[in-house]
């Protein structure tokens, strides 16, 4: 595909023996001119240090900086050109940080773990979600008294619409940092609780979606826990496996609904489409498969929104709202295409995430929108092998192997890719490396790619995007959006808002004469930028819930043991 765009073009590019470069790149006076639009550029950043009144957190699910590189050249090749000089959406934002993602108790993290850092900003047990190191895996009983509290959460009780949109299950780990408490991230519906929780009161997490806090927008997978078991779904209505699994008999979709007027669930992009414009609509909910969505290159377009349309209906909902919103955007799937060491999965899914960001970025304003874009953790999915420029990024490197077979650029680390043909390695040429469902070559074998322990980035822009700096725990993002909107713990360090102009976001996605009050929060109390305290405000005590108590004494023990669980492959 790349390769006939890229023939469109002969002109413009020096053809190598399998490689193309543009000719431009020749001449040092290109390097020097784009190196000096860059310093212009940099020299005129200016950090914006009023109240960000809307934060959208962008979470690419397994997003490793490797899958961030490999997803830009494919994004500029599906553009026609060689690919890495191509930015992404992401990588136009001013500011990056890293974040280094291990949970309390393993070096290399799930995503439940990290979803606690990143949007309650207090980091975690592995497979526990919205509750602090204290609680134990798997053991009810250690939940209450150990929760703690997202964003999400605060910023609702600002008086601030919220929203959660997912390509996963809206139940699944990453999301459910947002309003869940659970020390098993597998406990979605209450068919999957053990009688023991039942016992101690834990509730499924599709429960806790519902009753935890009001979400004014909750779009993704995951229908089948939301109603009674042997209930037909809408769309395969003849495929028992996708019926709804709850034994408790609850429709929670119906009692959401009877909880708030204007309430509307969909299940499908047409009503998902006409509801997002439908100023009746105070709260939506649209759940668009029983599970989790299908990757976007095997999509229903007639049937299944893309993140990015999703994204764009959650924006118009939640940006009437004149105290403003805050939302969570998951790309979840590409760590399913990692996992399966199926990387043109993974990186198409990337490219999809991209577009979501693009277009939060057209619809918000860098004035009053803090937009970030993370990842919970990376994947031992690497890039390498030298290939020529402008070959396909799922091409070949350059050069035999030491066993005189081809490799790839993309391999991994670990996982179903691993085989063996007659005792060695398999060969491989180009055409069966570009097929999509083409597996990557894994150094060990596993039934699932595991996920990889090394920092991932943060991108940041709009007010108090520059805090995004240097190495920093993962709970720092969360600290930075709740210091940034003015939300607790941090509400007695606020920073005037911006008052609301021509470009800001509400402008930007209504009509000035569709907007019913002024955008404005701070009528009367503007005074300019004013710096924070911040030595102050970021040695704060950490987020915890009102029932959380830190132990009295000291504690005995520096160390606890944690147990391996070998035979075991289930970390998502
Ligand atoms: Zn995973």
């Amino acid at each position: 595909m790349q390769g006939a765009c890229l023939l469109l073009l002969p002109g413009l590019w020096l053809q190598l023996s399998l490689g193309l470069v543009p000719v431009e790149e020749e001449d040092p006076a290109f390097w020097n001119r784009q190196a000096a639009q860059a310093l212009d550029v940099a020299k005129k950043l200016q950090p914006i240090q009023t109240a960000a009144k809307n934060v959208i957190l962008f979470l690419g699910d397994g997003m490793g900086v490797s899958t961030v590189t490999a997803a830009r050249i494919l994004k500029g090749q599906m553009d026609g050109k060689p690919g890495p000089e191509t930015p992404l959406a992401m990588d136009q934002f001013p500011y990056v940080a890293l974040s280094k993602t291990y949970n309390v108790d393993r070096d290399v993290p799930d995503s439940a773990g990290t979803s606690t850092a990143y949007l309650c900003g207090v980091k975690t047990n592995m497979r526990t979600i919205g509750v602090s190191a204290a609680a134990r895996f798997d053991q009810c009983s250690t939940t209450r008294g150990n929760e703690v509290t997202s964003v999400l959460n605060r910023a609702k009780k600002a008086g601030k619409s919220v929203g959660v949109v997912t390509t996963t299950r809206v139940q699944d780990a990453s999301p459910a940092g947002a309003y869940a408490h659970t020390v098993n991230r597998d406990w979605f519906s209450d068919a999957d609780l053990p009688a023991d929780a039942q016992t101690y009161g834990c509730q499924d997490i599709a429960t806790q979606l519902i009753y935890n806090m009001d979400i004014d927008v909750i779009l993704g997978g995951g229908r089948k826990y939301m109603f009674p078991e042997g209930t037909p779904d809408p769309e395969y209505p003849d495929d028992a496996s996708e019926n709804g699994v709850r034994k408790d008999k609850r429709n929670l979709v119906q009692e959401w609904q009877a909880k708030h007027q204007g309430a509307q669930y969909v299940w499908n992009r047409t009503a998902l489409l006409q509801a997002s414009t439908n100023f009746s609509v105070t709260h939506l909910m649209g759940l668009f498969q029983p599970g989790e969505m299908a990757y976007d290159i095997f999509r229903d377009h007639t049937t299944d929104p893309s993140l990015e349309e999703m994204t764009e209906a959650a924006l118009r909902v939640l940006s009437r709202n004149p105290r403003g919103f805050f939302l969570f955007v998951e790309g979840g799937r590409i760590d399913h295409g990692h996992h399966a060491n199926i990387a043109y999965r993974a990186l198409t899914e990337t490219i999809m995430f991209d577009n979501a960001i693009a277009k939060a970025s057209q619809l918000t304003s860098e004035a009053d929108t803090l937009t970030l874009v993370t990842a919970d953790h990376s994947h031992v999915f690497t890039f390498g092998g030298y290939p020529l420029r402008g070959t396909s990024i799922f091409g070949l490197a350059d050069g035999k192997a030491s066993d005189r077979k081809s490799y790839t650029s993309l391999l991994y680390g670990n996982g179903p890719g691993y085989r063996l043909n007659m005792g060695s390695r398999a060969d491989v040429n180009e055409k069966q490396s570009v097929d999509p469902e083409y597996q990557q070559q894994a150094a060990v074998p596993l039934g699932s790619e595991t996920h990889a322990g090394e920092d991932v980035a943060v991108f940041a822009r709009g007010p108090w995007a520059h805090l995004m700096h240097g190495v920093q725990e993962q709970t720092f993002v969360a600290h930075v959006m709740a210091f940034a909107a003015c939300v607790e713990p941090y509400t007695t360090d606020c920073h005037p808002q911006r008052p609301s102009g021509p470009s800001d976001t509400a402008h930007q996605l209504h009509p000035a004469s569709e907007m019913g009050e002024s955008t404005s929060q701070a009528a009367g109390g503007f005074d300019g930028p004013v710096a924070c305290p911040l030595s102050q405000v970021l040695n704060r005590r950490l987020f915890s819930s009102a029932l959380y108590r830190p132990t009295a004494a000291a504690p005995k023990k520096f160390w606890r043991t944690v147990h391996m669980q070998q035979g075991r492959n289930w970390v998502k």
